[in-house]
Parts: structure tokens; sequence; C-alpha cells
């Protein structure tokens, strides 16, 4: 690659990081994006919705227990004026009024009336509707001497009803619950009682509760409520017809009717969210089938389950956040694991061509080494041939003048007729060719290029070739060879050449160690995997410096034109190729002894066998 390509392939991968990263981040934002939006539109509603629902549930509970107190008080106090009405003093002074005592007796039971029942005040009209006896009437606002026939409750009592009502008192100028009966002589009704209940006490109750109560008649108009400042106020636009009744009954002062600010939102069936002056509550209704047909209310306001809300959507969020950035992180991680995973794979690749070539180039290698091998072992044999040649002619030439003396001899003997001389010297002749045919075939084996495979060979044939092509320059020196032949007929792995050519090789080295003079001894010993062949001499030794080197292609300390230093190192490679191994080291007693440990045939396929 060139270094300008380099430079856009890197430029390229960090232009790839960037918009990974870029890509990475953008996606956090989308995702935190969608995420906002979801709690905008989607959480935060049901959130919200859902407390406010719970808020109302807890609304209800307050509402029930406010409206059953309310009704239950209406209940207790609906029968009294009837009770009250059944005095006799009653009617007594109703028919004679201007009677003083009956007067003070009647105002002091309608005083311990009103003592014992709690009710504000509790008094007598006659039919015109003016007091003539009060609970109040020590009092400086007393009712005594009032009139009430306007009110509504008056005019029912006087139609044999109970009458009720609820307003404005006008003398007291509190808000009151009015029952009134009509007080009977017979069929006749002579005037009515009235007992007037204060509402305060209920109010005084609600301020605690965490509710605010508001209680609304049939006008929809606020006659109790927790906050004083709605009282009297009306919730809807009031018709002229409302405002006339209530302006004829004075249930309440018109002035202090006033419009109150409040806006409706549906939550559900049974509640609302109801916003009063900006101030939003959740609110909850119960109206009163009976009369006085009062509608209570019950107000919560919105805010402390919105705070809920929040919390939760806050937990929620965090949450969520947490999530996006955890799957984020994992993301990040795995992506850049499988970039690294990526990156070694690559590696492992770049690393597995790079072996395969080298292991391509090792074998080209050692194919190359083979070759050389092939041809140094070639040379070798050639040097060993050079080195026998002046023993090989001796021992040709020796058999040529004896052959050439026998024809002379039988021709003579021919020429003598002497017949049989002459067949004897022709037999010798052709022993001899025939031992000069067995030298040549030997010479011819040992010299020639080796196609053979390895594989089980006699190992006595193997000598026995070796021994025959290292005769001649045996018999031309003063060395004696020993050669122990063993009884059995042993089979090694091998090529017979090759190892002939060992073979050769250390008796040859044998020869020369030892000048040409003294005992060789081999033997062919049985070992634990196979046979060893083992030379002996009683020669010089081995000197340090072949120790060491001996098997190094040529290293030789022999003089010039004797030695090519090949004969230990093809013999080394030859004996590995067979599976075995050669060694040489100088015997304790003096001279050399080297070893060809050779694997057993039968030996190998007895393992192969198991
Ligand atoms: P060369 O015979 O051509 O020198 P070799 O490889 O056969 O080559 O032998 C290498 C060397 O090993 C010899 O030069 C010699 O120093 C030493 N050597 C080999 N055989 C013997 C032996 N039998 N005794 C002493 N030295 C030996």
């Amino acid at each position: 690659m060139s270094e300008s390509s380099l430079e856009s392939a890197s430029e390229m991968s960090a232009r790839a990081k960037r918009e990974r990263k870029l890509s990475g981040k953008m996606l956090i934002f989308l995702q935190i994006a969608a995420l906002v939006a979801t709690l905008w539109f989607l959480v935060w509603p049901r959130l919200e919705r859902h407390f406010l629902l719970q808020a109302a549930e807890q609304n209800e509970v307050t509402l029930r227990l406010v409206g059953d107190s309310i009704r239950a008080a209406l209940d207790r106090y609906a029968p009294l004026p009837h009770l009250i009405a059944e005095r006799p003093e009653l009617g007594m002074l109703l028919q004679e009024p201007s009677r003083s005592n009956l007067i003070d007796i009647t105002n002091s039971i309608l005083l311990n009336t009103a003592l014992s029942v709690s009710a504000s005040d509790v008094y007598l009209m006659n039919t015109a509707g003016t007091t003539i006896a009060a609970s109040s009437y020590h009092k400086t606002r007393s009712f005594v001497g009032r009139n009430f026939n306007f009110r509504p409750y008056f005019k029912q009592a006087m139609e044999g009803e109970l009458g009720r009502y609820f307003a404005l008192g006008t003398t007291s100028g509190e808000r009151g619950y009015f029952f009134a009966a009509p007080v009977r002589e017979g069929a006749k009704i002579l005037g009515v009682v009235a007992v007037k209940f204060t509402v305060d006490a209920f109010e005084d109750a609600w301020r605690s509760a965490a509710s605010n109560i508001i209680v609304t008649d049939h006008n929809d108009i606020i006659f109790m409520a927790s906050n004083p400042e709605w009282l009297m106020r009306a919730t809807k636009e009031l018709s002229p017809n409302v405002l006339k009744s209530i302006e004829e009954n004075q249930q309440y002062p018109l002035e202090r009717v006033t419009n109150l600010e409040v806006t409706h939102t549906f939550l559900s069936s049974a509640t609302d969210i109801l916003t009063i002056e900006g101030t939003s509550f959740v609110g909850s209704s119960d109206e009163m089938s009976k009369a006085p047909h009062w509608t209570v209310t019950s107000l919560v306001p919105i805010k402390p389950a919105q705070f809920q809300a929040l919390l939760a959507l806050i937990v929620f969020s965090l949450l969520a956040l947490i999530s996006i950035l955890g799957i984020a992180f994992l993301r990040h991680r795995t992506a850049q694991q499988i970039r690294t995973q990526k990156l070694l794979e690559r590696r492992v690749k770049e690393r597995t061509a790079a072996l395969s070539h080298e292991i391509e180039e090792r074998r080209n290698t050692e194919e190359e080494l083979r070759r050389t091998q092939a041809t140094l072992i070639q040379a070798g044999k050639l040097s060993a041939l050079g080195q026998m040649s002046a023993a090989l002619s001796h021992e040709f030439n020796q058999p040529l003048a004896a052959v050439k003396s026998y024809a002379e001899n039988a021709r003579a003997f021919l020429d003598r007729g002497q017949v049989d001389e002459v067949r004897d010297n022709i037999g010798r002749i052709s022993k001899m060719a025939d031992r000069m045919a067995a030298i040549s075939k030997h010479l011819r084996n040992f010299a020639r290029r080796p196609q053979e495979a390895v594989g089980p060979v006699s190992l006595l044939a193997v000598i026995d070739d070796a021994l025959a092509v290292s005769e001649p320059r045996l018999k031309t020196s003063k060395v004696v060879l020993k050669y122990e032949r063993p009884e059995q007929e042993p089979f090694v792995i091998g090529g017979h050449v090759r190892l002939q050519q060992v073979i050769v090789n250390l008796i040859s080295n044998g020869i020369d160690a030892m000048n040409g003079e003294g005992l060789l001894e081999l033997k062919v010993i049985s070992t634990q995997n196979g046979w060893q062949i083992n030379m002996r001499d009683h020669g010089v030794g081995i000197s340090p410096d072949a120790i060491a080197q001996m098997f190094d292609p040529f290293f030789t300390t022999k003089e010039m034109g004797k030695g090519l230093g090949l004969g230990l190192s093809i013999s080394y490679n030859i004996v590995r190729d067979f599976g075995g191994n050669l060694w040489g080291k100088n015997h304790s007693e003096g001279g050399a002894e080297f070893g060809v440990d050779l694997v057993a045939a039968d030996h190998l396929s007895i393992k192969a066998v198991e």
C-alpha cells in the first residue's frame, strides 16, 4: 500500500469512528427526546389522573361522613317542634296572649327547651306570625314582637305541615335551619312554634379536615362552607325569579349573594375538577334526595396529588433514563467487543496467511535441501569410489593379470596337446571373470542414484554387499575385519543401497583411522527397538575437534584429496531418514566406536498391529 493510500485509509477509519460516535450520540439524543415526549404526552396525563382518582377516592369517604352527619342532625331535630307544640302552656298563651304570668312561664319553658336540645332559638308565633314568646326573651335582640309571616316555614306550619327552612336570621344575622310545627287545639291551629339551629358547629368540625366542604342549596348558593369567604356566594348565575324569591323570603341579604367563579372539568363520572377562583380541587358531590335538597361537595386540593404524580414521574423518568444510558453503554461495549473481535480475526487471518507463506517457503527449502542432499550423497559415494579406486584397480588388475597368464598357459598347453590342463586353465579364467563381474555389479549398485523406497530390508544382506564393496580396499591394507555374523536374520527399516553406503563409509573411516593396519570389529547387536550395527576400530580415536563437528558437512581432518568431509554427515542424514540414529564416540580402551541404531521391521509391524 502506498503512503497516501495508507493515510487515506487511516483518515477514513477516523471519519468512520467519528460518524459512529455521532450516530451513537444522535441515537441517545433521539431516545431521550422520545422519552420526554412519551413522558409528557402519555405518562404524565395517566399518572396525574391516577393520583387524582386516588385523591377522589379518599374524598368520597370524607363526603360520605359529612353528608351522613348533616342528615343525622336534621333527622334528629325534625320532630322537636311537634314535641314542643304539645306543651299545653303554649296553646294557653296563644288563646290568652295578654296573660303576663303565662308569658313568663312560656318564655322560660322555651329557654329551657332551647338549652336542653342545643337549639339557638325556640319561639312561639301567633297566627299572624308575630312572636309572642321566645327563648331569647331576655336578650336585647329578642325575637319577641318580631313577625315572621314571610318565612316559608311559618306558612308551611300554618298549613298543618312540618315547616322547614334555612336562611340567614333576620334578627341574629346567623345562618340557621328552622323547623316549625303548628300549635293546635283540636283541628284548629292556634299558632306556630319554631326551632332554629345554627350551622356553625358543622363548619367548625370541617375546618380540621383535609378537604374543603361546601353545602349549596337548590339555587346553587353556598349555605355552608369550611372556607367563610365562599359563604352566600352563588356558584351559578341566578335567574331573576330566584333572586325575587330570596328577597321575598328574606332568605339571604341580596347584597351578599355574589357570584363565585367556578369551572368544572370532567375527571370521572362521580368526580370533577373544580377550579374555584384559580385554585383547583378534586370535587365529589352528594345531592340530598330529601328536603332541604342540599348538595354537599367535598373538595381536596389537587396540588398534593399532582406533587405525588410528579414524584412518580421523576422516578419513572430516572429509571427510563438509566435504562437508555445503560442500553447505550451496553450497545457501545458490544460494538467495541465486535470491533476488537473483528480486529483479532483480521490479525489471525493475516498471521495465518504469513504462516502459510512461511510453511510454503520452508517446504520449498526442504525440497531444495533434499535435492542437494541427494546430490551430496551421490558426491559422497563418488568420493568413496575415488578413495577406493586404487584398491579397485588392484582388484581388477590382479585377476586380469591372472587371466592373461592362464590364457597364455592354456595356449602353451594347447600347443602341447595337454587338453586337461587347457580345460583347467579356462575354468580358472571363467571363475576370475565371474568374480570381476560380481565386483562390478556391487560397484554399479553402489554408484547408482537411489530411487529406492524406505521399508524392511535384510540387514545381513546389506552388510554382505557393503563388505563386498569394501573388500578390495580391505585387501590392499593390513586391516583385518572381524565380523560377528548373527545366527538369526534381522530385518530393519531402511533402504538397501543407502544403508550399504553408510556401512562402507564407516569401514572406510576405520581403515583411515588405523592407517591401514589393525583390527576392525563389526557386530550386529539387538537393541530395545531394533538392531545396531556396531563398528569399532583400534585407530587414533576421534579428535576433540571432530567429536563436536564430525557430523557437519565438509568437516574433515584428513589431508587434501583424501577426504571430502561428507561421509558422516550424509550417513547421519540417511540413518535419520530411516527413523534411526548414527552416533560415534571414543572407546574407553582406545580407538573409535560408531553405532547405527535401526528400527526393527518386525517390531514396527507388531507396533502397527497393536
Ligand atoms: P572424511 O572421512 O572425508 O573426513 P567423514 O565425514 O567421514 O569425512 O569424517 C569426518 C571426520 O570424522 C574425519 O575427518 C575424522 O576426523 C573423523 N572420523 C571419522 N571416522 C573416524 C574414526 N573411525 N576414527 C577417528 N576419527 C574419525
